[in-house]
């Protein structure tokens, strides 16, 4: 196994077998040294700082109904809310005020009658934070609404491809929603100059170790700049309330092959792995991960953003919350990176 584990750091490439091998070995040794060799590849390429990503949760208002998600269309338990223009650049000057270079605007997914909305509160943001990256994640858009907001300047699009065998995408999706799209999406953003991030949940419902392995092999074709993984975790008025959340183990695990095969990519450890365990966040970042994203949306519709039960709270608003943070990250040894942490790729 330690034989598969030095090859894939030196050719960043398995075969479907070997990835299978290294996410399901049962021997804490070889675990290990995965987890080493990726954290040794993270350090070489980030040091030991940690990139900090201002997350700002523009709204809970969306159009799909991904079965998954807390946010869904038609769950009718969910106050729906959308942030004011204001409101947004509020956050932006006190995420700045604090020391964030790197704002990301996510919600969910709207119709292309407010694009012209989002295009003109990415433009204020430019303007008023010139040396900042605006990244977005916003959902599918059509390629004209993508390159409408990138001349606004934004810089980045995180749009998870979710599973890319299409078979379990239509599981996890309504009808109308087809992996297609979303590949055709990642292709316009990455021709449109944004730094793009592709990625799934782990232990989705109906997700095989297969699936697992073909999500792999296509974020090592796709190479996205940014791979946003985090583990499943149900929330009670979805329809796959009943089913068991993802691992950690089997999340950091897929942290650690990733950096090896992209060992430039930006991993966040992600709030939802942060909310399995307390130590949830430190272990991404052991297993090869470089970036967090602190919260900095009004503390009032934090909890109106509940994509799933108990998601773990980061402030990242005050100086406070960033002192607990920044002591999280020093008991592994780490420290927090204030710069724009940009892709190395471009
Ligand atoms: N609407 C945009 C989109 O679809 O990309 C951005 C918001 S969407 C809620 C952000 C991500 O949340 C999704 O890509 C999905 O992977 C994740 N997510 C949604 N429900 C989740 C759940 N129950 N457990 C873990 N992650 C979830």
């Amino acid at each position: 196994m330690k034989r598969l584990i030095d090859t894939l750091r030196q050719e960043h490439v398995l075969a479907p077998h070997q990835y299978r091998a290294l996410l399901t070995t049962r021997n804490p040794s070889d675990v290990e040294y995965l987890m080493e060799q990726a954290r040794e590849v993270a350090q070489q390429q980030f040091g030991k700082g940690i990139f900090l990503r201002g997350l700002i949760e523009l709204s809970n208002v969306c159009r799909n109904d991904c079965l998954y998600c807390g946010i869904r269309c038609s769950n009718c338990h969910v106050t729906r809310y959308t942030l004011t223009r204001e409101q947004v650049l509020a956050c932006c000057e006190q995420g700045y005020a604090i020391g964030f270079r790197t704002f990301v605007i996510q919600g969910g997914e709207w119709g292309e009658e407010r694009s012209r909305w989002i295009a003109d509160l990415i433009s204020e943001i430019r303007h008023g934070w010139p040396d900042c990256a605006i990244t977005l994640s916003l959902g599918e858009h059509p390629r004209e609404t993508y390159a409408l907001w990138r001349e606004a300047g934004a810089d980045r699009y995180l749009l998870r491809h979710e599973a890319h065998n299409s078979r379990l995408y239509s599981l996890l999706h309504p009808a109308g929603m087809a992996i297609r799209s979303r590949l055709q999406c990642l292709e316009w953003l990455k021709e449109l100059g944004y730094q793009v991030g592709a990625g799934i949940m782990v232990g989705a419902p109906y997700q095989s170790m297969r699936n697992i392995v073909e999500d792999i092999e296509y974020l090592i074709g796709f190479h996205p700049h940014m791979i946003g993984i985090g583990p499943f975790i149900p929330q009670h008025d979805t329809p796959f309330a009943r089913f068991p959340a993802g691992s950690i183990d089997l999340t950091t695990r897929l942290y650690a092959i990733l950096r090896l095969a992209l060992p430039q990519a930006l991993i966040p450890s992600t709030t939802a792995i942060a909310t399995l365990a307390p130590d949830g966040r430190r272990r991404g970042i052991l297993a090869g991960a470089n970036v967090v994203m602190p919260n900095l949306s009004p503390e009032g519709n934090r909890k109106q953003y509940a994509l799933y039960d108990n998601k773990a709270a980061l402030g990242g608003e005050s100086a406070q919350g960033i002192k607990v943070l920044e002591n999280d990250l020093a008991t592994i040894g780490y420290h927090i990176d204030w710069s724009r942490g940009d892709s190395p790729d471009i």
